[in-house]
């Protein structure tokens, strides 16, 4: 096998030759980056390529297929609800898959989170916070409190708004200098000092501020940093004490992640409004949802037209997304995945160790079905990358961070194959040149 399995014209498969000069690839530099893996199907926990290899995914497709793929539950489902209905507008017109997704959802989260948004990402599931914690305000009389808190590697979505909320050193703040909202970022309160700090900063800009958003446990894409369920719930005693509305972005965390259903939940933690997505189709379709307390939800109620929540996406609530979904609950009430999500700790803990000793670890940390080795650099991103695939697995490390979010329902056998050939690959490349 070549050192570049995936470099070479010769190889390459006839539909990826005849496309590849018309499609554009996500944080791509389109001009250097080697031609991407082409993949023809799934099955449980492998992705299958073109010339037949198959792939342990350690990624679950960016945390989404959390039952693996091509679950036959969900399968059935969304084939039944295709024949009945695919889609249909929700301006205006309700169906049984939407309202039972949402009532389903509602008794699901902790506490109040009774109303539930529908909308097609999670970056849009995102702005819909924003407009949501900001509309809450102004419907009160409020119109100063337009700006939001989020803290140092925090990931919130590729759109505008939710850039805004971004680190702005690790993400594309610098890119985009001048065209962003500017909001506060901050320390995560992780000591007596900072959550001092954090009060002090709540308590002086309070009148300016909608809301501040967390990430809840574990930071997902802007470094993969986890903190412990104590300061989720100071940020909630925090933010109650000085009325600024909490926001928790469970794109990532949510449907078992972390070990419980919502992450929130370690911290028995009730926010003001909650963002779900990725996992919530059971990783099978884009569908988000913004779901908000009473407290939330009454300040939209008026006999005044204007203080209805302003939005509504053409494909919100869509009868299959929806369909999938509730298939996907189905299988967290009939199979033990939060079970299988703990005891992945444990297991992604003993496997990884090993490359703590090795030269460029600075650190490795597992929560529920999320295990971190972080490094200094990674250099030779692309070399490392493709060395994970001619290995038979397929992992994506970015920033300083080689990490694996498996299905929840991995077997065993095949997660101790995935973190052998981790740990295999990480010590090779230790000590590759250009560290
Ligand atoms: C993935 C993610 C988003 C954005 O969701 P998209 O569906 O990619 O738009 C936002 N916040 C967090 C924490 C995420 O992990």
């Amino acid at each position: 096998m070549s050192d570049h399995p995936t470099g070479h014209d010769a190889r390459i498969v006839p539909w990826q030759q005849a496309g590849k000069d018309f499609i554009w690839m996500p944080y791509c530099q389109m001009q250097t980056a080697p031609l991407p893996t082409p993949v023809v199907a799934t099955e449980g926990v492998r992705l299958i390529l073109a010339d037949g290899r198959r792939l342990i995914d350690g990624m679950a497709s960016w945390w989404s297929a959390c039952h693996g793929y091509n679950h036959p539950l969900i399968r059935a489902a969304v084939e039944d609800q295709l024949a009945w209905m695919p889609h249909v507008m929700f301006g205006g017109i309700q169906h049984e898959p939407a309202l039972r997704l949402a009532s389903r959802l509602a008794h699901l989260l902790p506490g109040d989170l009774n109303r539930v948004f529908f909308s097609d990402s999670g970056s849009v599931a995102v702005e819909i916070a924003m407009k949501m914690a900001v509309q809450f305000w102004r419907n009160q009389g409020t119109s100063t409190r337009n700006r939001f808190v989020s803290f140092h590697n925090a990931y919130h979505g590729d759109t505008t708004g939710a850039m805004s909320l971004c680190d702005p050193v690790r993400s594309m703040h610098a890119h985009f200098k001048g065209a962003l909202l500017e909001q506060y970022c901050r320390e995560i309160p992780d000591t007596a000092d900072r959550r001092r700090e954090f009060d002090q900063f709540l308590e002086e800009h309070r009148d300016e501020l909608a809301g501040v958003f967390i990430e809840p446990l574990v930071q997902g894409a802007g470094g993969m940093r986890f903190h412990a369920p104590d300061v989720v719930a100071f940020l909630r005693e925090s933010c109650r004490r000085h009325n600024v509305l909490l926001i928790a972005d469970e794109l990532a965390t949510g449907f078992g992640r972390t070990g419980s259903m919502f992450a929130v939940e370690q911290a028995d933690v009730v926010p003001d409004i909650i963002c779900l997505g990725k996992a919530l189709t059971g990783g099978t379709m884009g569908m988000a949802a913004t779901i908000a307390t009473d407290r939330v939800f009454d300040a939209f109620l008026s006999d005044d037209p204007s203080f209805a929540l302003m939005h509504g996406p053409t494909f919100m609530a869509n009868p299959l997304a929806c369909a999938a979904a509730n298939a996907s609950l189905d299988l967290f009430d009939t199979e033990p995945r939060l079970e299988q999500a703990q005891a992945m700790e444990g297991r992604l803990a003993a496997a990884l160790e090993p490359c703590r000793q090795m030269p460029h670890v600075v650190d490795v940390r597992c929560k529920g079905a999320v295990g971190v080795v972080q490094v200094d650099e990674l250099f030779q991103l692309d070399r490392l990358r493709s060395r994970f695939v001619e290995r038979g697995v397929w992992v994506r490390p970015f920033g300083d961070v080689i990490y694996l979010t498996p299905s929840l329902s991995m077997e065993a056998d095949d997660l101790a194959m995935l973190c052998e050939t981790l740990v295999s690959v990480v010590d090779e490349w230790s000590r590759w040149d250009g560290g």
